[in-house]
């Protein structure tokens, strides 16, 4: 089974591209998505955090109280690793089940911590990164997100370097502030007609 992980830091263009990749009818897992499902209503992993943890950390829909949760983690050290034993092999399973069941000569993962959490290189056929100047980053989550420049330093800081990115790459897509939606499309396209025969 063929398959890109695709990753970048925050704010690179991750969604950008991969909707891109989308459009020439690539299948997509998105990890965010599924671990954002996981502590939805309803969601797998909610019955497990209101034994771990207590009922009060579920909203009243069902969904994990994300505030209540992330000052707990904040103020017990342990409350971190207890939250990802249960969500991480939850994810990680569905995420395993989509791609089984995605078809197609080859897939996408989106990842976006696929640098700096576990074995991910070695779970997909190759690595893509979107790339761009930290500058550009903190700019475009400013303008997304709302977010002050300190706060975005501060999620650029957690996550891995733009050196540590760009040497875990077997592929790059060049995202900097003179691309345009053209310039990446073109980059897509020569990646996907590379994939293609690589899957073949
Ligand atoms: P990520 O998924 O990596 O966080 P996004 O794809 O959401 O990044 O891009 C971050 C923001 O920057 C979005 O609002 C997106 O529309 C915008 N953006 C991404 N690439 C470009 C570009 N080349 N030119 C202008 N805006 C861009």
């Amino acid at each position: 089974m063929f398959s890109i992980g695709l990753t970048g830091g925050i704010g690179s263009g991750k969604s950008t591209v991969a909707d891109l990749f989308a459009a020439r009818g690539v299948p997509l897992i998105d990890t965010d998505i599924i671990a954002h499902q996981v502590t939805a209503p309803g969601g797998v992993a909610m019955p497990l955090i209101a034994s771990e943890f207590g009922s009060g950390f579920l909203a009243p829909d069902g969904s994990l109280d994300r505030a209540r949760m992330r000052e707990l983690v904040f103020t017990e050290d342990t409350a971190k690793a207890r939250l990802e034993a249960i969500l991480h092999p939850l994810i990680r399973a569905e995420t395993e089940r989509q791609r089984q069941a995605a078809s197609g000569p080859y897939h996408i993962v989106v990842v976006p911590l696929l640098v700096e959490s576990g074995n991910w290189a070695s779970r997909v056929s190759r690595v893509l990164v979107v790339d761009c100047p930290v500058e550009t980053q903190i700019e475009r989550v400013m303008r997304r997100n709302g977010f002050p420049r300190e706060q975005v330093l501060a999620i650029i800081a957690k996550q891995a370097s733009r050196e540590t990115r760009l040497a875990a790459a077997d592929d790059i897509v060049r995202n900097d502030e003179a691309a345009t939606l053209e310039t990446l499309a073109t980059q897509v396209d020569e990646l996907h007609a590379r994939y293609l025969e690589l899957a073949g």
